[in-house]
């Protein structure tokens, strides 16, 4: 059975969105194994999106994701790593398919970064990477 890390980033939980999206993934099946509401730190963050340091939308995504509490959960179920992914959508909300939580729940507002409401791990790998950031405990 595969686990996923999934976040409902500042934007999501300032929004007041974080119990629609947990709603959502119970509603699809999916089992919550954690949930906690925590500020990000910056030694989290740049293990967390590594792959993306040195790129233009890294600094701004870093600041945006310490600009609030985020919500990290890790979620339960078969194939629910791409099955997340389905649920959350396309990255960029504005054209992200209606039904998802982007596309239903998110839209551009002009800023340096895609403000997209969640975070969801796109691989088994980056699963256990991200799982073993967020949540130690639940890997040792
Ligand atoms: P997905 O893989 O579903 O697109 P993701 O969160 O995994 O979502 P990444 O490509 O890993 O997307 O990028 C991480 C985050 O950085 C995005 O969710 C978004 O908030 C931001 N981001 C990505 N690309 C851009 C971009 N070109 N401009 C601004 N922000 C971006």
């Amino acid at each position: 059975v595969q686990r996923s890390l999934v976040l409902v980033k500042p934007d999501g939980v300032r929004r007041g969105l974080s119990g629609e999206i947990l709603r959502r993934i119970e509603a699809k099946g999916y089992t919550l194994v954690a949930v906690e509401l925590r500020e990000a730190t910056q030694e989290i963050l740049a293990a967390h999106y590594a792959e993306h340091e040195g790129k233009p939308f890294y600094a701004p995504l870093v600041e945006f994701m310490l600009s609030g509490p985020v919500l990290a959960v890790v979620i339960e179920g078969q194939r629910c790593i791409e099955g997340f992914r389905s649920l959350a959508g396309a990255t960029d909300p504005t054209t992200a398919a209606p039904g998802t939580v982007r596309g239903d729940l998110g839209r551009d507002w002009g800023l340096a970064v895609q403000q997209n409401l969640v975070h969801g791990s796109d691989s088994e790998e980056s699963a256990a990477r991200e799982i073993g950031i967020w949540f130690p405990e639940l890997t040792r």
